[in-house]
């Protein structure tokens, strides 16, 4: 048994943060519990080379690349981060940002949209975001609404599939879409002068299971198929810039693609034997993965949830 290792005392922590986040309702889906000090957070900076950095902060990584007049970056983290994000950009550049990267729609990626927009940054992403955040979402976790965004929050320049090259004072970045993979409106980003490679929430480098969410259009064949563009465009030198976790390598990349293959083959397995929802959760499929890719056994069963559902969208 897998089990043994769930003390009473985890459990509870488990039952407390799903009871957490219930009482909250503007938490968008895939986030940690909102009991977050803002004012402890750090920004930690690391030089990726060619004036293009990686910044920690809380919730997903930001790229930042420095052009000759002007930055550009990728995601936005929270809203009460703003300001000390916007620090450590200017302890990097005294530029101004121009342009900031979506690569989804989740709230711990474009918080802080209306803060940079009212400081005039343009906020660029696949068109499915702008739909979702002015429509308003719905958590997969708790069924909680979250209201439609202010005209401020939502991208200003969007694209709808494909490659879509964006320029700031001078640095190329190349935004790809790849169709339903953590959510409908997914954009990695790669700069080539700089080999670095952002990948939003499709890959997370904590070598924990990531959420899907099948939602807003999440599937784990989304998720594959961007893990195998991802690995065949990194070379062995790539700097990996995941959604969350540390920097990662293409090494990275390719025990976290074997995770969600044998979490798709065999979770298709059981679909394809007729198993209802249930039956696959109890059957326990990928109990072997869980022991090292689970949080806890919350984590570990929202895993096989969206695996399983990501063959339920058609
Ligand atoms: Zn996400």
């Amino acid at each position: 048994m897998r089990k043994s290792w769930l003390a009473p005392s985890f459990i509870a922590a488990s039952l407390l943060g799903a009871s957490i986040a219930a009482a909250q309702p503007m938490t968008p889906p895939n986030l940690p519990p909102p009991l977050v000090d803002w004012d402890k957070v750090q920004i930690k900076t690391t030089d990726l080379g060619n004036k293009t950095y990686m910044l920690e902060g809380q919730g997903g990584n930001i790229t930042v690349a420095v052009g000759s007049d002007s930055i550009m970056m990728v995601d936005g983290q929270f809203a009460p981060l703003s300001d000390k994000i916007t620090a450590a950009i200017k302890q990097i550049s005294p530029l101004p940002i121009k342009n900031m990267v979506n690569t989804h729609f989740h709230g711990d990626h474009t918080g802080g949209n209306e803060n940079f927009a009212k400081d005039g940054v343009v906020i660029i992403a696949h068109d499915n975001i702008r739909v979702r955040l002015a429509a308003g979402t719905v958590s997969m976790v708790n069924g909680v609404r979250t209201p439609p965004r202010s005209a401020d929050y939502l991208p200003k320049i969007t694209y709808y599939g494909g490659s879509f090259p964006v320029e700031t004072g001078g640095r190329q970045a190349q935004l790809s879409h790849i169709a339903n993979a953590h959510t409908d409106g997914d954009t990695w980003v790669y700069f080539a002068d700089a080999d670095v490679m952002a990948t939003g929430d499709i890959f997370n480098n904590l070598k924990r299971y990531q959420n899907i969410d099948f939602a807003n259009g999440g599937d784990v064949r989304g998720m594959i198929r961007a893990m195998d563009i991802f690995i065949k465009t990194a070379k062995d030198t790539t700097k990996i810039v995941p959604g969350h976790g540390p920097l990662a390598t293409k090494a990275d990349l390719t025990v976290f693609r074997d995770m969600l293959v044998t979490s798709h083959d065999r979770i298709k397995k059981l679909v394809d034997e007729g198993k209802s929802e249930a039956e696959v959760v109890a059957l326990k499929p990928l109990a072997d993965l869980d022991a090292t890719w689970g949080n806890n056994a919350q984590h570990a069963e929202s895993h096989t949830r969206n695996v399983y559902n990501s063959f339920k969208r058609f």
